[in-house]
């Protein structure tokens, strides 16, 4: 199993989406000075991802297999109805911006900062992204990520994990025993490829969650 891992030493930062996320108004102190800080991030960070093509073994009524893994979901299972593979991906803001970010206390610079993390992990998740579609040209693909919802516990991240054998700290992360993971700014997850459309937002109660990307339909 190979395992891909993106370095991404030249990223640009998409500022008008943060201003958006951020509900900044243009031409404001609070733009100004967040346009200052996405110069600093861009000189100093380096969003990082890992990712890996995984085969599944077995199909059972709640879980699926892989190798010795095996996931446990009714969710994930029924997601992946279609699949024989899922693509396993970490995405992180990287350790830099992470440093970088403790260096503040103002209270407005790490409200900035904060989302300005959020979009460097997006762009190394997208990165992610396009290097599959690129490598395997999936027709339509779906994202599910472990503790979004009950359905598919924060636990997995267990074994999601053990897919990259170690190699995650090439990129700078690591998963706690609480599950979590450091840098903050990180997400997991897998990509599968499937005709049915799919959005954790859809069964998810967070009514109020800012980066909700579909309505509550449950
Ligand atoms: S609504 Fe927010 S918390 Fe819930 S799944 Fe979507 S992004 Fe995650």
């Amino acid at each position: 199993m190979s395992v891909h891992i993106i370095q991404n030493k030249s990223f640009i930062l998409d500022e008008e989406k943060i201003s958006v996320y951020l509900k900044i108004k243009p031409d404001t102190f609070m733009h100004l000075r967040l346009k200052e800080l996405i110069t600093e991030a861009q000189n100093i960070g380096q969003p990082k991802g890992i990712w890996t093509v995984t085969y599944i073994d077995e199909k059972g009524s709640d879980y699926i297999r892989t190798g010795p893994i095996t996931f446990k979901s009714h969710l994930l299972r029924t997601n992946l109805s279609e699949a024989n593979r899922f693509f396993a991906y970490v995405a992180s803001c990287g350790q830099e911006l992470d440093q970088w970010s403790s260096t503040y206390t103002d209270y407005l610079d790490v409200f900035l900062i904060d989302g300005i993390l959020q979009e460097a992990c997006h762009t190394a998740e997208q990165q992610i992204f396009e290097q599959i579609q690129k490598k395997y040209n999936l027709s339509k693909s779906n994202t599910m990520n472990p503790g979004s919802l009950p359905q598919w516990p924060v636990s997995e991240q267990k074994n999601l994990f053990q897919l990259f054998e170690g190699k995650e700290k090439e990129i700078g992360v690591e998963l706690l025993s609480s599950y979590l993971m450091t840098p903050v700014k990180t997400v997991s997850g897998i990509r599968y490829e499937s005709q049915i459309d799919f959005s954790s937002c859809e069964l998810c109660p967070k009514l109020d969650c800012p980066n909700r990307s579909k309505k509550y339909t449950r």
